[in-house]
């Protein structure tokens, strides 16, 4: 098969769908791998990357688009790109199209096969391509978390691990999965005093197994996770109810009554949030401040740290993308209920129950 990569166009998006080892893997199997000039530039994977492992540089999105059978991206196609997919494409990428008529519209005009990273499952019931960007969310929660604590930025002027004789500050992460789970790793790690809340007892329970009493695994009530609020110097905001937008946990009112300069990191702003005052922030301007608290909104925390982003996505999409490439879309989802829960368009047709009952679209 012929696979393409294009460079993304979305703004501010240096990832790009195949690292150059992800490349060789196709290359290995059989496969021709084309790349659009300068598609990994940004992150340091140079055009002689590629063609060192065997692909083939192509100078514009347009040739590859013409020349591949498989297109490998990061993000969904923006409309240009639609317009270049035909019924002959396989599309590989995210897509997250139940909010997106414009984009759906497009690839059913198409006649593509489009595969959803965010819809292929596993057998724990998880997103198993969805997860690397919940482990670097939640592990750079930590990192944006502590520099805003600092006083040039507005923060308490506070270091987030203390120093010997003087207190660590205070964490408190909401939501104890995948993000929330990534971020207190990181918060122990940095000497945090650390408390994590969720609903799942069973989630807390493998927190207490995990961190052996590094962490304070707490029941999430309001009126718990209220004092714990007030009493934090750092807030994660790491909750997710699936298929709804996020709960609103800190409400206006409680942060007019928290600390002067604490912080807020709201991961779940991509669901809307589970801080009251959230809205959504860029990495070019990441926090505002609301009645003394710093918050940090960025719906897409993971463009930050691209290049780390870039590698973790490629470690859980390769095995599906392979299986893809060798055995044509039809069989692999023959083979794999999994990844047959990524297809999302197919033939003129919405083939994701959840995305065409959201668009009220033929399913
Ligand atoms: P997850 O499903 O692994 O974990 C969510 C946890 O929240 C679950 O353990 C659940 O029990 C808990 N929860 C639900 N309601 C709660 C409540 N009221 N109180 C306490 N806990 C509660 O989800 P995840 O993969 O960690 O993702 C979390 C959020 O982060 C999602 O909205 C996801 O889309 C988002 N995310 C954002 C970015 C970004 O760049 N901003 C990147 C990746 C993921």
């Amino acid at each position: 098969m012929i696979v393409g990569v294009p460079k993304e166009i979305k703004v501010h998006e240096y990832r790009v769908g195949l690292t150059p080892a992800s490349a060789s893997e196709f290359i290995r199997n059989g496969h021709k791998v084309i790349v659009e000039t300068n598609a990994g530039a940004g992150i340091g994977f140079s055009d002689a990357d590629y063609t060192a492992v065997g692909a083939e540089i192509i100078p514009t999105a347009a040739e590859v688009f013409a020349q591949a059978e498989m297109i490998i991206k990061v993000k969904e196609p923006q409309l240009p790109e639609c317009a270049m997919l035909t019924e002959n494409h396989l599309l590989y990428t995210y897509l997250h199209l139940a909010p997106d008529p414009a984009q759906t519209d497009a690839l059913l005009k198409s006649g593509c096969t489009a595969i959803a990273y965010e819809t292929v499952t596993n057998d724990a019931g998880g997103l198993p391509l969805l997860a690397p960007m919940s482990e670097v969310a939640g592990r750079m929660s930590i990192q944006a978390g502590a520099h805003a604590l600092e006083k040039s930025v507005g923060g308490r002027g506070l270091l987030l691990g203390g120093v010997p004789g003087v207190a660590p500050a205070k964490v408190v992460v909401i939501g104890g999965g995948v993000s929330g789970m990534n971020a207190a790793e990181m918060a122990v790690g940095m000497g945090a005093d650390v408390s994590i809340f969720d609903r799942n007892l069973d989630v807390l329970r493998r927190l207490d197994a995990r961190f052996r009493g590094a962490v304070k695994t707490r029941y999430s009530t309001a009126h718990d996770l209220e004092e714990a609020v007030l009493d934090a110097d750092l807030v994660i905001g790491a909750v997710l109810v699936a298929g709804a937008a996020a709960p609103k946990l800190v409400t206006a009112d409680m942060v007019k009554r928290m600390k002067d300069g604490a912080v807020l990191v709201d991961i779940s702003i991509d669901q809307g949030g589970c801080f009251e005052n959230s809205r959504p922030t860029t990495h070019a301007e990441p926090t505002f401040v609301v009645d003394g608290v710093v918050h940090y909104c960025v719906a897409n925390m993971p463009g930050g740290v691209a290049r780390t982003s870039t590698f973790a996505l490629n470690n859980a999409t390769l095995p599906f993308g392979l299986a893809l490439a060798n055995k044509g879309w039809k069989q692999a989802c023959k083979d794999d209920k999994h990844l047959a829960n990524g297809v999302n368009v197919s033939d003129g047709f919405v083939t994701y129950k959840a995305v065409a009952d959201a668009l009220g679209k033929e399913y």
